[in-house]
């Protein structure tokens, strides 16, 4: 039976998980979930046999049921190749007492490359489900880490095309090169004068515009999105807690059918989720620690069952996780609330009208049962950071160093423990280079690169060193009111 989707604020108009990965988001606002997770699951025995590209054939079969086999493989093989600089694709090695999934061996050196290498194959096939075969345009809108990965992923994937926008002059030197180096011959890059909220905004106008949606239909173009919501980021996301379990049997740090714990440093929610979903469909899982940075609200919420996000936002060293509404709880709230679309609405609304809701007493407790939480400033942060090192030899990056702290602080509950480990350290080198002490001013990006890599030994990854002698491709720079002349002349160039 095909996987059917729908959205998590109504049962009407299911779609298939094709069709959800090409829209998105569903029509009224809410998130797809499928009421079928948990229904088939992985036989763990063979899932502890297999690779990483074996695993996540069996995760996405099971979760995208309507890509035949070849589908599935083909997609697999495309997406982990060799740009990742391991055959394991997310390694897993001991840290102290516990271990670290290592989720940054990807093109851009951070977790996102995992989803965003498998979305535009998932993409480029599901947009000819319809018998259409329309092109797709993915635009984004970025703050600097996301824009890259999604750049890699789409460059060259057959039927797509990528547009991507960044804040002139607030990224790093480093988030700048990533993209303005970007190949590939559906790649559009452009820096806008304005700030991230500004390019995020106009992003929206544009897939609002019906007119500019008709004219780019006529000539068999839609545009789309490669948000963290998409039904295609989040599954490839639960085959590495399969797989870090596979490792941990294998290491003989478990026994087949015993539980573990991960601790996963957390945003948007997509991460931790993708865990909830693996133990849904039967993967041994104890506890999920979310953490958070000094944007706490996931830590207030888990703890209260109340979400406020009216307060003061924080700009932290951890900046993949300086959110305050994170858009993938809205999918656990309707798996914890059995499935009941109107009370997940009646939420959503009260955050969207008053800025807070409660959830019942039950679904508080059903919450406690699994997750549990945690937060870590930027000082407790760097001091976890630079113990690391000098106690470990291991350097960790800022979103890493949250977790490690929030998990170092708690009581150990006689499981493994997997720490999360969401970027190389080498993308936050200036921060990481301070949290071990050391004077940063004037160093610059490559300055702290360099000067960490003198500290520790440890040679930064190919991918981010060679930025410095790759040639520059994209220089456009354009007002606000231009980007959506710019999607268009994208859409033509690309797909002519
Ligand atoms: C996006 C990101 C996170 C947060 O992940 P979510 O899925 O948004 O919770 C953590 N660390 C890094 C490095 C990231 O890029």
């Amino acid at each position: 039976m095909l996987t059917s989707y729908h959205s998590t604020r109504s049962l009407d108009n299911p779609v298939t998980s094709k069709q959800a990965i090409l829209t998105g988001i569903a029509p009224d606002g809410g998130l797809y979930v499928s009421d079928q997770v948990g229904d088939a699951r992985p036989d763990l025995a063979q899932v502890c046999s297999g690779s990483y590209h074996d695993v996540a054939r069996t995760v996405l079969g099971t979760l995208l049921s309507d890509f035949s086999a070849e589908e599935v493989d083909a997609c697999v093989r495309a997406a982990y190749g060799p740009k990742f600089d391991t055959p394991e694709i997310t390694p897993v090695t001991p840290l102290g007492p516990d271990w670290l999934l290592e989720l940054y061996h990807g093109p851009t050196c951070a977790f996102k490359d995992v989803a965003l290498q498998m979305l535009p194959q998932l993409m480029s096939r599901a947009r000819l489900a319809d018998g259409e075969g329309h092109n797709v345009m993915i635009v984004t809108a970025t703050s600097g880490d996301t824009g890259k990965a999604a750049l890699d992923g789409f460059a060259d994937v057959e039927g797509t095309g990528v547009t991507v926008f960044y804040p002139a002059g607030k990224v790093s030197d480093i988030q700048r090169l990533q993209m303005v180096t970007q190949r590939g011959g559906n790649v559009a890059v452009a820096g806008i004068r304005g700030n991230f909220d500004d390019a995020q905004t106009e992003v929206k106008h544009i897939f609002a515009d019906g007119r500019l949606a008709a004219r780019l239909l006529e000539s068999g173009t839609v545009l789309s999105s490669a948000n963290s919501i998409n039904v295609g980021r989040l599954v490839p996301q639960v085959t590495y807690y399969f797989y870090a379990y596979s490792r941990l049997v294998a290491e003989g740090a478990v026994r087949l059918g015993e539980a573990i714990d991960f601790c996963v440093p957390t945003g948007n929610f997509g991460d931790v989720l993708a865990g909830y979903y693996a133990k849904r469909m039967g993967l041994p899982v104890g506890r999920l620690v979310v953490a958070s940075n000094a944007n706490n609200v996931l830590t207030d919420f888990i703890t209260t069952g109340t979400y406020d996000r009216r307060r003061p936002f924080h700009k932290t060293i951890s900046p993949s996780m300086d959110i305050l509404v994170s858009s993938n709880l809205e999918r656990l709230l309707y798996y914890l609330s059995d499935g009941d679309c109107e009370l997940v609405a009646s939420y959503m609304a009260d955050l969207a009208d008053k800025g807070a809701y409660t959830v019942s007493p039950e679904i508080l407790a059903r919450l406690q049962e699994t997750f549990a939480c945690g937060c870590a400033d930027d000082d407790a942060t760097r001091a976890t950071i630079r113990a690391t090192w000098e106690d470990e030899g291991r350097l960790i990056d800022t979103h890493t160093g949250v977790a490690k702290a929030v998990l170092d602080a708690r009581p150990s509950e006689g499981r493994p423990r997997v720490c999360l480990s969401t970027a190389n350290a080498y993308k936050f080198s200036t921060d990481v280079l301070e949290a071990l002490g050391e004077d940063t001013t004037g160093l610059g990006d490559f300055g702290s690169m360099d000067a960490l890599a003198e500290l520790t030994g440890i040679e930064p990854p190919r991918q981010l060193s060679a930025l410095r002698d790759a040639p520059e491709l994209h220089d456009d720079v354009c007002d606000r009111e231009a980007m959506t002349a710019f999607v268009e002349s994208a859409c033509a160039r690309v797909f002519s």
